[in-house]
């Protein structure tokens, strides 16, 4: 639904055919601080429609003339999605059914109690701008998205094709020149090699962020335990570092490749960071009433509590990478695809003594938007009545 007025006075329009009503409701709107135009025809109201723009529409049910207030009122919705209350002498159950279909945001009685409508226009223009506000944000949201996406894919061409120069050019050095090369120039062209190498991992990580969208991805009924397993198998882990799954996880209804990544990189971070001769990690999942809640927890060297929003952030990294560290990717794309799901995610550490993450899935996937906004809302409470901190 559209609203325009930022700080102005709201812009009402009033649609009546009684000449004397709509002089003294407009009088009295004024009173209250609105800007009122109205209008006494279908065909002014959608003229005034074109020109003025309104925040809102009053609009009289049984408006006499070609077309009525119910009709009026679907062409404004359609045309100019503006939110429309209606105004009837009528409790008639035919008229207030016929009035529903279009779904208007409310109705008052004639005659009209200013107080009351006041209450109704205030209610109405609040949910018009909240409305308005997550809309946009929403599409500059998709905007950033789709732009991320494309200059990933365009950075990913570009900057892998010299990549790939320099890396075989560094090879035919280090196999062509190794006599001529000193002990030093030797160690420069492997660190060549090694940074060419993390470039080409940055960059596909930087793909691999890029491509969690907000779209239908295939979903099936995956086995979250053998998930975790094949993923284990994959990571390798020394053998000093032991992956244990502590109880049961459930069959979930997902994209198998998105819940693999996210396993994916919280045990390989586990595995990465370990600093114990005896590294232990472990994989849980607790049953709570809306959602199932993960967790992933290490005895590895554990997250300062200042860096415990931080790690979640994009290219944010604890470690350099010249000791160890990665991209700063992986747990940002966790959040991106925990969140995607409606869920939520968190970590609880103490230094020296290892961390656990946790993430939620909300058992019923939400469909629309508005319950997407609304699963992550609900999630990000839960998670901080895990963490035990106000939202
Ligand atoms: P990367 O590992 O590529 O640096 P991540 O986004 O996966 O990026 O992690 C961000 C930072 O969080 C890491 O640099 C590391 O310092 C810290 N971190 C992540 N997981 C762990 C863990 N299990 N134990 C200790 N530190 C961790």
């Amino acid at each position: 639904m559209k609203y325009s007025q930022q700080n102005a006075r709201p812009k009402i329009l009033l649609v009546d055919d009684e000449a004397d009503f709509c002089v003294i409701t407009a009088l009295g709107l004024k009173k209250l601080g609105y800007d009122v135009v109205t209008a006494l025809s279908a065909c002014d109201a959608l003229n005034i429609m074109r020109t003025n723009r309104p925040d809102l529409v009053l609009m009289d049910v049984s408006l006499e003339g070609q077309f009525d207030g119910i009709q009026t009122a679907e062409q404004i919705r359609s045309d100019f999605d503006t939110a429309v209350i209606y105004l009837t002498g009528h409790t008639d159950d035919f008229i207030v059914r016929q009035a529903k279909i279009t779904e208007p945001f409310g109705y008052i009685v004639k005659p009209v109690e200013l107080g009351e409508l006041k209450a109704a226009i205030e209610v109405v223009l609040y949910k018009a701008k909240t409305e308005s506000e997550l809309k946009n944000l929403n599409r500059r949201l998709e905007e950033a998205n789709q732009k991320l996406h494309d200059f990933a894919h365009v950075v990913s061409h570009d900057l892998k094709t010299p990549l790939r120069g320099i890396r075989r050019l560094t090879e035919w050095i280090a196999k062509d020149c190794a006599n001529k090369l000193t002990p030093d120039g030797r160690k420069h062209v492997q660190q060549i090699t090694e940074r060419v190498d993390r470039m080409y991992s940055l960059i596909d990580r930087i793909l691999e962020y890029s491509s969690v969208e907000d779209k239908d991805e295939d979903k099936s009924m995956v086995d979250l335990g053998e998930l975790v397993n094949s993923v284990t198998e994959m990571i390798n882990s020394p053998e000093n570092v032991t992956i244990t799954i502590e109880n049961q996880l459930p069959v979930y209804e997902c994209n198998e490749t998105r819940i693999a990544q996210v396993f994916q990189n919280l045990l390989g971070n586990a595995v990465k960071y370990m600093d114990k001769p005896q590294g232990r990690i472990r994989v849980g999942c607790v049953e709570e009433e809306f959602f199932w809640k993960f967790s992933v927890k290490d005895n590895g060297p554990g997250i300062e509590k200042k860096h415990f929003d931080k790690v979640f952030e994009l290219f944010k990294t604890l470690v350099p990478p010249d000791k160890g560290g990665g991209t700063g990717i992986g747990l940002a794309t966790v959040k991106r695809i925990v969140e995607m799901y409606g869920g939520s995610v968190w970590l609880e550490s103490e230094l020296g003594k290892g961390s656990t993450f946790f993430f939620t899935l909300p058992k019923r996937e939400a469909t629309s938007e508005n319950e997407k906004s609304a699963a992550t809302a609900t999630a990000r409470k839960q998670a901080s009545i895990f963490r035990g901190t106000a939202i």
